[in-house]
Protein backbone atom coordinates (compact mmCIF):
# COMPACT_ATOMS: atom_id res chain seq x y z
CA UNK A 1 0.00 0.00 0.00
CA UNK A 2 1.41 3.35 -1.06
CA UNK A 3 0.50 6.45 0.96
CA UNK A 4 1.55 10.10 0.77
CA UNK A 5 1.64 12.64 3.58
CA UNK A 6 1.29 16.08 2.07
CA UNK A 7 1.43 19.63 3.46
CA UNK A 8 3.56 22.77 3.77
CA UNK A 9 7.05 22.67 5.30
CA UNK A 10 6.74 22.49 9.09
CA UNK A 11 3.23 21.02 9.04
CA UNK A 12 4.40 18.05 11.12
CA UNK A 13 4.60 15.56 8.22
CA UNK A 14 7.73 13.85 9.58
CA UNK A 15 6.27 13.41 13.06
CA UNK A 16 2.95 12.03 11.79
CA UNK A 17 4.73 9.88 9.20
CA UNK A 18 6.42 7.94 12.03
CA UNK A 19 3.05 6.93 13.47
CA UNK A 20 1.60 5.97 10.07
CA UNK A 21 4.70 3.98 9.15
CA UNK A 22 4.56 2.01 12.44
CA UNK A 23 0.81 1.45 12.22
CA UNK A 24 0.85 0.03 8.69
CA UNK A 25 4.36 -1.48 8.91
CA UNK A 26 5.59 0.21 5.76
CA UNK A 27 8.80 2.24 5.43
CA UNK A 28 8.74 6.02 5.82
CA UNK A 29 10.51 7.63 2.87
CA UNK A 30 11.32 11.31 3.33
CA UNK A 31 13.00 12.80 0.25
CA UNK A 32 14.22 15.74 2.39
CA UNK A 33 15.87 13.25 4.80
CA UNK A 34 17.55 11.38 1.94
CA UNK A 35 18.93 14.67 0.60
CA UNK A 36 20.13 15.72 4.08
CA UNK A 37 21.81 12.34 4.63
CA UNK A 38 23.61 12.63 1.26
CA UNK A 39 24.65 16.21 2.01
CA UNK A 40 26.05 15.11 5.40
CA UNK A 41 28.04 12.31 3.75
CA UNK A 42 29.20 14.57 0.91
CA UNK A 43 28.05 12.14 -1.81
CA UNK A 44 27.74 13.34 -5.45
CA UNK A 45 23.93 13.45 -4.99
CA UNK A 46 24.42 15.49 -1.81
CA UNK A 47 26.76 17.98 -3.49
CA UNK A 48 24.22 18.50 -6.29
CA UNK A 49 21.19 18.67 -3.96
CA UNK A 50 22.81 21.22 -1.64
CA UNK A 51 22.91 23.77 -4.48
CA UNK A 52 19.11 23.89 -4.19
CA UNK A 53 18.17 22.88 -0.63
CA UNK A 54 20.37 25.50 1.09
CA UNK A 55 18.34 28.37 -0.42
CA UNK A 56 14.98 26.63 -0.02
CA UNK A 57 14.60 25.81 -3.74
CA UNK A 58 13.43 22.47 -5.10
CA UNK A 59 15.92 19.90 -6.29
CA UNK A 60 15.22 19.28 -10.03
CA UNK A 61 12.46 16.76 -10.80
CA UNK A 62 14.74 14.49 -12.85
CA UNK A 63 17.12 13.97 -9.92
CA UNK A 64 14.34 13.62 -7.33
CA UNK A 65 12.26 11.21 -9.44
CA UNK A 66 15.28 8.98 -10.18
CA UNK A 67 16.09 8.85 -6.47
CA UNK A 68 12.53 7.82 -5.52
CA UNK A 69 12.32 5.27 -8.33
CA UNK A 70 15.49 3.70 -6.99
CA UNK A 71 14.33 3.79 -3.36
CA UNK A 72 10.96 2.08 -3.94
CA UNK A 73 12.66 -0.81 -5.77
CA UNK A 74 14.30 -1.82 -2.47
CA UNK A 75 13.12 -5.00 -0.77
CA UNK A 76 11.63 -3.20 2.25
CA UNK A 77 9.02 -1.60 -0.06
CA UNK A 78 7.55 -4.94 -1.17
CA UNK A 79 4.34 -4.12 0.77
CA UNK A 80 4.37 -0.42 -0.11
CA UNK A 81 5.68 2.76 1.49
CA UNK A 82 4.72 6.12 2.94
CA UNK A 83 6.15 9.07 1.00
CA UNK A 84 6.82 12.30 2.92
CA UNK A 85 7.79 15.44 0.98
CA UNK A 86 7.20 13.76 -2.37
CA UNK A 87 5.62 14.39 -4.84
CA UNK A 88 6.06 18.16 -4.72
CA UNK A 89 5.36 19.15 -8.36
CA UNK A 90 2.85 18.01 -10.99
CA UNK A 91 5.69 16.38 -12.92
CA UNK A 92 6.70 14.39 -9.83
CA UNK A 93 3.08 13.39 -9.17
CA UNK A 94 2.69 12.06 -12.72
CA UNK A 95 6.04 10.28 -12.63
CA UNK A 96 5.18 8.71 -9.26
CA UNK A 97 1.94 7.33 -10.72
CA UNK A 98 3.96 5.78 -13.54
CA UNK A 99 6.49 4.24 -11.14
CA UNK A 100 3.71 2.64 -9.10
CA UNK A 101 1.93 1.38 -12.23
CA UNK A 102 5.20 -0.23 -13.35
CA UNK A 103 5.23 -2.07 -10.03
CA UNK A 104 1.62 -3.19 -10.62
CA UNK A 105 0.54 -0.91 -7.78
CA UNK A 106 -1.17 2.43 -7.22
CA UNK A 107 -1.54 5.21 -4.67
CA UNK A 108 -4.13 4.37 -1.98
CA UNK A 109 -4.51 7.70 -0.14
CA UNK A 110 -3.01 11.14 0.47
CA UNK A 111 -3.21 12.85 3.87
CA UNK A 112 -3.28 16.63 3.42
CA UNK A 113 -2.01 18.16 6.66
CA UNK A 114 -3.33 21.73 6.78
CA UNK A 115 -1.51 24.41 8.79
CA UNK A 116 -1.86 28.20 8.29
CA UNK A 117 1.20 30.17 7.07
CA UNK A 118 1.53 32.24 10.27
CA UNK A 119 1.85 29.09 12.37
CA UNK A 120 4.36 27.60 9.85
CA UNK A 121 6.70 30.60 10.07
CA UNK A 122 6.64 30.42 13.88
CA UNK A 123 7.32 26.67 13.94
CA UNK A 124 10.16 26.76 11.39
CA UNK A 125 11.95 29.69 13.01
CA UNK A 126 12.07 27.65 16.24
CA UNK A 127 13.24 24.41 14.56
CA UNK A 128 16.73 25.63 13.67
CA UNK A 129 17.60 23.42 10.69
CA UNK A 130 20.14 25.06 8.33
CA UNK A 131 17.43 25.71 5.72
CA UNK A 132 15.18 27.25 8.40
CA UNK A 133 16.69 30.76 8.07
CA UNK A 134 14.17 33.57 7.33
CA UNK A 135 14.98 33.85 3.57
CA UNK A 136 14.82 30.08 2.96
CA UNK A 137 11.58 29.76 4.99
CA UNK A 138 10.00 32.49 2.88
CA UNK A 139 11.21 30.82 -0.32
CA UNK A 140 9.97 27.38 0.73
CA UNK A 141 6.51 28.70 1.60
CA UNK A 142 6.39 30.58 -1.71
CA UNK A 143 7.33 27.40 -3.62
CA UNK A 144 4.79 25.41 -1.64
CA UNK A 145 1.97 27.78 -2.68
CA UNK A 146 3.16 28.25 -6.29
CA UNK A 147 4.30 24.77 -7.30
CA UNK A 148 3.34 22.18 -4.72
CA UNK A 149 -0.16 23.11 -3.55
CA UNK A 150 -1.56 22.71 -7.10
CA UNK A 151 -1.21 18.95 -6.86
CA UNK A 152 -3.91 18.95 -4.17
CA UNK A 153 -6.40 19.20 -7.05
CA UNK A 154 -4.71 16.36 -8.91
CA UNK A 155 -5.20 14.06 -5.90
CA UNK A 156 -8.63 15.40 -4.92
CA UNK A 157 -10.07 14.76 -8.39
CA UNK A 158 -9.18 11.10 -8.01
CA UNK A 159 -10.82 10.85 -4.58
CA UNK A 160 -7.49 10.23 -2.86
CA UNK A 161 -7.22 13.37 -0.72
CA UNK A 162 -8.09 13.47 3.00
CA UNK A 163 -7.81 16.86 4.72
CA UNK A 164 -6.62 16.87 8.33
CA UNK A 165 -6.17 20.07 10.37
CA UNK A 166 -2.59 19.95 11.61
CA UNK A 167 -2.72 22.37 14.57
CA UNK A 168 -3.31 21.02 18.08
CA UNK A 169 -2.39 17.97 20.08
CA UNK A 170 0.01 15.67 18.17
CA UNK A 171 -1.65 12.47 19.46
CA UNK A 172 -5.13 13.69 18.56
CA UNK A 173 -4.00 14.63 15.05
CA UNK A 174 -2.37 11.22 14.72
CA UNK A 175 -5.59 9.48 15.81
CA UNK A 176 -7.57 11.36 13.17
CA UNK A 177 -5.05 10.40 10.49
CA UNK A 178 -4.98 6.72 11.45
CA UNK A 179 -8.79 6.52 11.74
CA UNK A 180 -9.09 8.05 8.26
CA UNK A 181 -6.51 5.70 6.75
CA UNK A 182 -8.01 2.65 8.48
CA UNK A 183 -11.35 3.44 6.86
CA UNK A 184 -9.75 3.91 3.43
CA UNK A 185 -7.72 0.71 3.58
CA UNK A 186 -10.65 -1.27 4.98
CA UNK A 187 -12.85 -0.03 2.12
CA UNK A 188 -10.14 -1.02 -0.40
CA UNK A 189 -10.05 -4.55 1.03
CA UNK A 190 -13.84 -4.93 0.76
CA UNK A 191 -13.74 -3.84 -2.88
CA UNK A 192 -10.90 -6.11 -3.93
P1 LIG B 1 11.78 18.67 3.51
O1 LIG B 1 12.54 18.03 4.61
O2 LIG B 1 10.74 17.76 2.90
O3 LIG B 1 11.20 20.01 3.87
O4 LIG B 1 12.83 18.94 2.32
C1 LIG B 1 13.95 19.76 2.52
C2 LIG B 1 14.45 20.28 1.18
O5 LIG B 1 14.83 19.16 0.35
C3 LIG B 1 13.42 21.04 0.36
O6 LIG B 1 13.35 22.41 0.72
C4 LIG B 1 13.95 20.84 -1.06
O7 LIG B 1 15.07 21.69 -1.31
C5 LIG B 1 14.46 19.40 -1.01
N1 LIG B 1 13.40 18.43 -1.38
C6 LIG B 1 12.80 17.51 -0.57
N2 LIG B 1 11.87 16.81 -1.24
C7 LIG B 1 11.86 17.29 -2.50
C8 LIG B 1 11.10 17.00 -3.67
N3 LIG B 1 10.14 16.07 -3.67
N4 LIG B 1 11.38 17.71 -4.80
C9 LIG B 1 12.35 18.65 -4.82
N5 LIG B 1 13.09 18.99 -3.76
C10 LIG B 1 12.86 18.34 -2.60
Amino acid sequence: MYLVIFGPPGAGKGTQAQYISEHFEIPHISTGEIFRENIKNDTPLGVEAKRYTASGNLVPDSLTNAMVRDRIQKADCSRGALLDGYPRTIDQAREFDKMLAEKGSQLSAVINLKVPDGEIVQRLSKRGRSDDNPEAIKRRLQIYHNQTEVIVGYFRDRGLLHDIYGVGNIQEISKQILDTLDKVTHKNEQHS
